[in-house]
C-alpha cells in the first residue's frame, strides 16, 4: 500500500467512524460544531445554519427541520398554520420493540410537532400558495393517517381557495405502525391533487428533498405538474440493496441520486436551496399567466 493510499483509507475511515450530522435541536446536545455528511468538514453550526444548512466547503445539502423551511421559504409573519392539533391514534395497538404510542409521545416531545408534517398557507415573496413540509426528525417523516389527512386537507383548501400547492418532501414511506391506513393515503392525497390538478387547472410542485424514498415517492411525490430536487438529494421507491439481490446486478453510484433521476427524465429541474425560493416565485409567476388554467 502506497502512502497516499494508507492516507485515503485513514480519510475514509475517519469518515466511517464520524458522528452523524444531527439536527441540534433534536439531539439535545446544542452542541456548536458538526461535520459534513458528505465531505466531512468541521462546520460552526452558526454559520452552517446562516447557509440555510449548505456545507460551506463543499455545497452538500444537509437535512433541514420543517420550521426551518418555512422560514426560508414563506414572508416573515405571513405564515397561517392550518390543522396544527391532529394527532395520531394508534388504531392497530401496534407493538415492536416499543409501542407505537410510546414512539409517538417521544417524537412529539422532541420536535414540538403532533406528526410528520406542517401544513399552511403564506406569502412567497407575495405570491400566497398552500405549502406542505414534511418533516424526516419526526419518526422519519414517515406517512401515516395524519400526514396524509392533513396534506389531504390542504390541497382541498388550495383547490378552493385557487392557491397552488408546493409540498416539500422528506420521507422514508408509509408507517408501517399504521399498517393499510396509511398505504390508503397515498391513494386519498393523489386523488385531491387529481381535483386539484385536473379539474380546478391549478399548478402543484413537489420538492424531492434527502431522502424521498417509499410511499411518498410513490405518490404525490412525482405528481409534480414540476418535478423540483435538491442537488444529490436520495430519491427512491425500495433501497438500493434490496433492487440488487433482486436483479442479482451492481447498480451505479449513483444510481437514486437527483441528478441520476433528472438524467433518466424522472425530474424536471434540480435546484440549489439558495435559488430555490427564488425559482419557485418566478415558476409561480410565470404559471399565472398560463393558458392551462383557463377551463375546457
Ligand atoms: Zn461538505
Amino acid at each position: 500500500m502506497s502512502l497516499l493510499d494508507w492516507f485515503d483509507d485513514q480519510r475514509k475511515l475517519k469518515l466511517l467512524t464520524a458522528p452523524k450530522y444531527k439536527h441540534p435541536q433534536s439531539d439535545g446536545s446544542k452542541g456548536l460544531w458538526t461535520r459534513c455528511d458528505d465531505c466531512g468538514m468541521i462546520l460552526y453550526i452558526k454559520h452552517l445554519k446562516e447557509n440555510n444548512r449548505v456545507c460551506l466547503e463543499c455545497g452538500y445539502h444537509l437535512r433541514m427541520n420543517s420550521t426551518e423551511r418555512i422560514q426560508h421559504l414563506i414572508d416573515s409573519d405571513t405564515w397561517e398554520p392550518l390543522d396544527e392539533k391532529l394527532s395520531p391514534c394508534d388504531p392497530l395497538d401496534f407493538i415492536d420493540q416499543k409501542s407505537y404510542k410510546e414512539r409517538v409521545e417521544e417524537a412529539q416531545e422532541r420536535t414540538g410537532l403532533k406528526d410528520a408534517v406542517q401544513t399552511g398557507i403564506g406569502k412567497l415573496y407575495g405570491i400566497p400558495v398552500a405549502l406542505g413540509v414534511m418533516d424526516f426528525d419526526f419518526m422519519g417523516g414517515s406517512m401515516g393517517s395524519v400526514v396524509g389527512e392533513k396534506l389531504t386537507r390542504l390541497i382541498e383548501h388550495a383547490t378552493n381557495n385557487l392557491l397552488p400547492v408546493i409540498i416539500v418532501c422528506a420521507s422514508g414511506g408509509a408507517r408501517m405502525q399504521e399498517g393499510i391506513l396509511s398505504l390508503m393515503q397515498m391513494a386519498k392525497i393523489t386523488s385531491a391533487l387529481q381535483v386539484h390538478q385536473s379539474q380546478a387547472k391549478l399548478l402543484y410542485i413537489p420538492i424531492l428533498t434527502y431522502p424521498t424514498t417509499g410511499g411518498v415517492t410513490a405518490s404525490f411525490g412525482m405528481l409534480g405538474d414540476i418535478i423540483i430536487a435538491e442537488p444529490k438529494a436520495l430519491i427512491a421507491f425500495a433501497g438500493r440493496r434490496v433492487i440488487e439481490q433482486t436483479l442479482q446486478e451492481q447498480l451505479p453510484d449513483d444510481f437514486q441520486t437527483a441528478e441520476y433521476l433528472l438524467s433518466h427524465g424522472l425530474l424536471d429541474l434540480i435546484i440549489p436551496r439558495s435559488l430555490l425560493k427564488q425559482a419557485l416565485a418566478e415558476i409561480l409567476e410565470l404559471y399565472s399567466f398560463a393558458p392551462y388554467k383557463k377551463s375546457n
